[in-house]
């Protein structure tokens, strides 16, 4: 379905939970989230009943299941099952827990993955997730990913000063390495955020220092796509910077089964208390479809909770 702005609004995000086994500084709290009750999460036959419901609605291309950390809520298999065969079906992932799951993902459906890497170095890695990962266990996720051919691979970093900033080169030509694709997001603030937000242009004024310069090639959805001089492809993904907003084509279903047309706010639909209410199909389809026509355009993303909204 188009919206107001003439996009095709057919890529959804299902945030399956808001639990993580990591606590990422860009991210959560050291001390996690703030307790919600087991009975305001959607449960699994929940999303399912939704997702189907927002396919007949809009008629999706992409599902994309993300979190907090996917790969924690028990029965994410027989999820992916059971709303693979709707659209294509991807997953955003720490990847930690991926390795044990990825032949049963792969064979329930689902099609590639993006893993999460925000350094090379160890001592880095755990600064940044707050827990014992190391660059080996992300390395052993990526094997499993290609080994069941859930490719191609994106590696998602969120660029951070003082922290990461000055590897991104490195990144980039390992990830090569590894035969996948380095994409780095800017930092979004949160509330209580101990991050520095640093902007596109310095992201790839770096790069171009360690690797010559950059030539932008192509827009991959809402990341724009690089080649170093070399020949290394890799993105950046720029919220705050702005100019996303053109090409955005996504809905987001958080945990608690509220419908959200876009990150920097504005409204939204609370699906749960609709399917728990009682309201039928139709009126639960046609609601949807009055909140896409109306999803914003603001020229740039604002803070917001990304274990809520799955990034
Ligand atoms: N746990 C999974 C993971 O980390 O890949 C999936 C959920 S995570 C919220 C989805 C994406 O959001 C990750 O790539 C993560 O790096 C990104 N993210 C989280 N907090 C962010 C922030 N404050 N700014 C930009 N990206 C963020
Ligand atoms: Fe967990 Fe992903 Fe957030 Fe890190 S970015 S705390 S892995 S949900």
């Amino acid at each position: 379905m188009r919206d107001s702005y003439g996009r095709t609004i057919d890529y959804l995000r299902v945030s399956v939970t808001d639990r993580c086994n990591l606590r990422c500084i860009y991210c959560m709290p050291e001390s996690g989230i703030p307790h919600i009750d087991h009975s305001a999460i959607l449960r699994l036959e929940e999303i399912q009943c939704l997702v189907e419901l927002i396919h007949e609605a809009l008629t999706l291309r992409k599902i994309r299941i993300t979190g907090g950390e996917p790969l924690v809520r028990r029965g994410i298999v027989s999820l992916v099952k059971g709303i693979s065969p709707l659209a294509e079906t991807v997953m955003t992932t720490n990847g930690i827990l991926f390795p044990e799951n990825a032949a049963d993902l792969r064979a329930a459906g689902l099609s590639r993955v993006n893993i999460s890497v925000d350094s090379l170095k160890d001592e880095v890695i755990r600064k940044v997730t707050r827990r014992d990962v190391t660059l080996n266990m992300i390395e052993k996720a990526i094997e499993a990913a290609k080994e069941n051919s859930l490719d191609p691979i994106k590696l998602n970093c969120v660029v951070l000063k003082g922290v990461n900033f000055g590897e991104l080169s490195d990144m980039i030509r390992w990830a090569e390495d590894m035969g996948t694709t380095m994409r780095f997001i800017e930092h979004m603030p949160m509330t209580g955020s101990v991050c520095s937000y640093v902007p596109r242009d310095e992201i790839l004024r770096e790069i171009s220092a360690g690797m010559g310069q950059a030539e932008q090639i192509a827009t991959e959805g809402t990341a724009d796509m690089y080649v170093t001089d070399s020949g290394i492809k890799f993105g950046i993904i720029a919220p705050v910077a702005g100019g996303m907003c053109a090409n955005c084509t996504r809905l987001r279903l958080t945990a608690e089964g509220e419908l959200l047309p876009c990150l920097a706010g504005g409204e939204s639909l609370n699906l749960r208390d609709m399917l728990r209410s009682g309201s039928s199909e139709s009126e639960i389809i046609s609601a949807v479809r009055d909140l896409v026509a109306k999803k914003p355009h603001h020229g740039a993303c604002g803070g917001v909770s990304m274990w809520r909204i799955g990034g």
